[in-house]
């Protein structure tokens, strides 16, 4: 269940129900073909508490995401929005982790930025509406069904929900979900689709990320339109390659990191026709990879 938290200082987009169990939202501030690239800014497992001042692994979570919404914003400008790739509460998804959640992301839409949130392990898909509800959020898109659909001009992003038991750690898409990606792809084949999850590929027989990755590869593969798999879950900065030529991108943590030896922080993407060009913004700025761009060519 992809969540939109639309701009406001830009008109709401329109939210269509496509049957299935989507939601497509083909948006006016997504058909601004002319332009050369679109850029994205994309944040993932922000592990917001209701408390503000909640510490875990040493990280204040709500000052490592007021820290990267400060950085978007500053960059932000002619961005097409944010994504938050699950995880946006602490741990087991409470209605006020939401509610401060909410409250941490409104510079980005007061900024114009629409922010598309799914789900992770650690979130929970009732309080997620109980909790904006009584924060009084009234602009938020709640679609009833699971995935969506974002058709933009270079790309169109396809946002899965791997939640499968709260604060369990593996996820699974399941093949209704499968079936639909399928589908809605081969409808899609003009423009290169992207494809975003919670969970990361796993194919380990005891997975702690996707239990259904192997089902997964063989819905992308073949689809020659499938260029980018993003993902989160591992707290990991981390661009492979597919053996079908689909890059994988691991997104970073915005709250803290399990290994030492990582870095938290968030990513920019910038879409042309052909290909896509990443940007890590570490939070531990010694990292080697910060800073530095990353061109991902699609395959052909
Ligand atoms: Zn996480």
């Amino acid at each position: 269940m992809p969540i939109h938290f639309a701009a406001h200082s830009r008109r709401r987009f329109l939210a269509q129900l496509a049957g299935g169990i989507a939601a497509v939202h083909s948006a006016s501030w997504l058909e601004a073909a002319e332009a050369e690239q679109e850029r994205w800014l994309l944040f993932s497992d922000t592990h917001i508490a209701a408390d503000r001042t909640k510490v875990a692994r040493e990280v204040n979570m709500a000052e490592n995401l007021e820290r990267a919404v400060k950085a978007a914003v500053a960059k932000g400008k002619g961005a097409k929005g944010v994504f938050v790739n699950g995880d946006c509460a602490f741990n087991t998804g409470e209605a006020g982790d939401y509610a401060t959640f909410a409250s941490l992301i409104e510079p980005l839409r007061q900024a114009g930025l629409p922010v598309h949130v799914t789900l992770g392990n650690h979130d929970h898909r009732e309080n997620i509406r109980k909790g904006l509800r009584e924060a009084g959020e009234q602009k938020v898109v709640l679609t009833e069904k699971q995935v969506s659909i974002l058709e933009g001009a270079k790309a169109n992003w396809f946002l899965l929900d791997t939640l499968e038991l709260v604060n369990k750690t593996p996820g699974l898409l399941g093949e209704a979900q499968l079936e639909w990606l399928g589908k809605e792809l081969d409808t899609r084949k003009d423009k290169a689709a992207i494809v975003m999850m919670h969970h990361n590929p796993d194919l380990k027989e005891k997975p702690s990320g996707l239990k259904d990755t192997a089902r997964l590869w063989e819905v992308l593969a073949p689809r020659k339109q499938v260029k980018a798999l993003f993902y989160g879950h591992s707290h990991t900065w981390k661009v492979e390659q597919h053996e079908s030529g689909i890059h994988q991108i691991n997104l970073p943590a915005v709250a803290y990191v399990f290994n030492q030896a990582m870095t938290n922080g968030w990513v920019e993407a910038e879409l042309t026709a052909k290909q896509m060009t990443l940007q890590l913004n570490a939070f531990k700025e010694e990292f080697a990879d910060n800073g530095k761009r990353r061109v991902l060519t699609w395959r052909s």
